[in-house]
């Protein structure tokens, strides 16, 4: 016999508009990290009223509800940590309306995030945000974890680029927060939303910024024999005042593992390169490109190409933002990392990674967002031996653990969810997390709203078990 809260879900959203077979679930245990939990329900609203009705049912019933924008998500917000339901936006994709004067965009949370800029590009306007993960992941994920992404350094994370939502509450509340108005009066609470991984609220409109496009571009690639000479020179641009659209740097394995995939033109003997942008009108960026170039060259680069046209441009960047899916043909599983540092420990950073994967007999590959010290090693395992998996924990534990004691953090931008909970007192003290917690439960009072994520909790023998047989990490996008 059907539970009686199926029957509520088909009446409200049709029978297309929610799966409950086994088969039909799998799909939905996993995001891009390693974790997995199976929901009971996955369900697909198309407009707001369903969302509404959705959390009334949830409610009425006693059941966990979990949004769901892509899934590409690193650290496990997405999954059905205590069972209950999904609420996937795939269906909630449409670009309600788009404001060129005012350089605004009204959107559902399904709208896939590259698919907004191109939709403006011909008013010579994007969306800024931009995650490697963009042509897969959903405006409502970049909001729930606050994205970054390559343009970041100079543009800003989602929350500098959201100015209203539209949430419902697992009260049931439906509210709004913000106005499209450059700045309002009041506390800042589309700003305290932004980033809380899903725990406060179900998004289900978003008025975005819109960036006009910058009329050049420049990028510029630097070949370096050491890392070191790579992170001086980072350290030596941002010094010199000069403010790159994007500073991203991809170490030697990781050059040769993207290269034999991508075909970007990366040399195969170098240990690290820095991919450079600079942007801004014609004579700024050429003439910041000049200035880089010559700190490029006085830190030791052996070769820095500016490359020639959109072409090659996209070229390059090609290389950087498929450097998961290169990795991906290399190992059966891996486990991609995210940490922060103070750009200057880059150097000490990877070579505690590299003695962290001789302990543990890894390959590990590096990409950083260079700029601003967000580091993403990645760990090659194969997760079909058990004790492999366990290592790789280990060994992201390790290099996390590291980055807060040189003054980082546990995550840069891919969230805590259900990932680094049980590491939140490596930062966080108990009246912090206490905090934390109260201001959860003002939007959230009885955790019915994705239980189990950004706070401590032990993990169940269930989870333990599962753990074996993890998704590939990153391959979605
Ligand atoms: C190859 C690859 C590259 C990546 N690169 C980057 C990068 O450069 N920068 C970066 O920051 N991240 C990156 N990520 C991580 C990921 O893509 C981002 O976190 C992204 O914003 C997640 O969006 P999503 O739509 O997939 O969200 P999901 O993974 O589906 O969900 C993420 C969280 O948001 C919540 N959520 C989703 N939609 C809603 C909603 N409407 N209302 C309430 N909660 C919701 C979920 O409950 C979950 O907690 C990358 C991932 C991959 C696989």
């Amino acid at each position: 016999m059907p539970p009686p809260i199926l029957h509520e879900l088909k009446h409200q959203l049709g029978p297309e508009g929610v799966l409950y077979q086994p088969e039909d679930l799998l799909l939905y245990e996993y995001d891009g990290s390693v974790e997995r939990g199976r929901p009971d329900f996955v369900v697909f609203p198309r407009r707001t009223e369903d969302v509404v009705a959705i959390v009334g049912a949830a409610r009425r019933h006693g059941v966990p509800l979990v949004g769901r924008g892509a899934g590409t998500g690193l650290s496990g917000g997405a999954i059905a940590r205590r069972g209950g339901i999904v609420v996937s936006f795939a269906r909630m994709n449409r670009i309600l309306d788009v404001d060129v004067e005012n350089r605004r965009a009204r959107v559902q949370p399904g709208v896939v995030n590259s698919d907004l800029s191109v939709a403006v590009a011909r008013a010579n306007l994007h969306f800024a945000p931009d995650p490697s993960s963009q042509k897969a992941c959903t405006i409502g994920g970049n909001v729930s974890e606050n994205s970054g992404g390559p343009h970041t350094l100079a543009y800003g994370v989602t929350t500098s680029h959201v100015l209203a939502l539209e949430v419902v509450l697992p009260t049931g509340e439906l509210l709004h927060l913000g106005n499209s108005a450059v700045d309002t009066p009041g506390y800042d609470l589309p700003g305290l939303f932004v980033g809380t991984e899903g725990t406060f609220g179900l998004v289900t409109e978003i008025t975005v910024k819109l960036t006009p496009l910058p009329e050049a571009v420049q990028t510029l690639m630097a070949v370096y024999d050491t890392v070191d000479e790579a992170t001086e020179t980072v350290a030596e641009i941002t010094a010199r005042g000069i403010t790159p659209a994007a500073c991203e740097m991809l170490d030697g394995w990781t050059i040769r593992a993207v290269e034999s995939f991508v075909h970007a033109g990366f040399p195969l003997d170098c240990s690290a390169i820095l991919l450079i942008d600079l942007d801004g009108i014609r004579e700024e960026a050429a003439a910041q490109a000049e200035e880089t170039l010559a700190v490029c060259q006085r830190h030791g680069a052996r070769e820095v190409r500016v490359a020639r046209d959109g072409a090659e441009r996209e070229l390059l960047w090609k290389g950087r933002k498929n450097a998961f899916g290169a990795i991906g043909r290399l190992s059966p599983t891996y486990y991609t990392q995210d940490g922060v540092i103070p750009r200057t420990k880059l150097p000490v950073t990877l070579r505690r990674i590299g003695e962290i994967g001789k302990k543990y007999g890894f390959e590990i590959g590096n990409i950083f967002h260079a700029g601003d010290g967000n580091l993403h090693p990645i760990i090659l395992f194969d997760a079909s031996q058990e004790q492999q998996f366990r290592n790789a924990v280990a060994a992201a534990d390790e290099i996390i653990a590291f980055c807060v004691e040189l003054g980082g953090a546990i995550t840069g931008e891919h969230g805590v969810g259900m990932e680094k909970d049980r590491l939140m007192p490596l930062l966080f003290s108990e009246e912090d997390l206490s905090l934390m917690r109260r201001v959860r439960d003002i939007f959230n009072p009885e955790d019915l709203l994705n239980p189990g994520k950004v706070f401590p909790v032990l993990k169940s023998c269930g989870e333990i078990r599962a753990r074996p047989a993890p998704a590939k990490s990153g391959v979605r996008a």
